[in-house]
């Protein structure tokens, strides 16, 4: 409120001054005047009325690099150091049947999100599991 105050009061001020030393105003001056004018009234208003949505900007524009599927699920070879970990953190087992996984049958078993990203879950190693082939094809 007070930056629109002080804003407010700046036309007047720049008015004042044009009167008082035409000679030191080009044209140019207003236009850019009359711009900065706009675009602090525009913020103003972005930030006084549409809050969540400059929220969402700023945090879509924070987490855009975050949120890149780094972790191809559907490779086969390329995620075999990522598998391994991850059959280890399940002390391998499938994670729904619990059948052991046999680390020469990696390539079979597939990856998936614990919790899908399209409903919050994080691209994370902490939030991947890893199921046999009859665990996926009966999902
Ligand atoms: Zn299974």
């Amino acid at each position: 409120m007070k930056y629109l105050l002080l804003l407010l009061l700046s036309i007047p001020l720049y008015l004042m001054l044009h009167k008082y030393y035409p000679d030191k105003f080009e044209e140019k001056y207003h236009y850019y005047f009359t711009g900065f004018i706009i675009i602090n009234l525009l913020i103003i208003y972005l930030l006084t009325y549409e809050t969540p949505f400059i929220y969402q900007l700023l945090q879509n524009v924070y987490y855009s690099d975050k949120n890149k599927p780094t972790i191809n699920l559907n490779g086969v070879d390329q995620n075999l150091l990522l598998k391994t970990q991850i059959s280890q953190n399940q002390m391998n087992q499938c994670h729904q049947c619990h059948n052991p996984i046999f680390s020469q049958d990696l390539y079979l078993y597939k990856l998936q999100y614990i919790q899908p990203i399209q409903f919050g879950g994080v691209n994370d190693i902490s939030n991947l599991k890893m199921v046999c082939p009859s665990c996926y094809s009966f999902q």
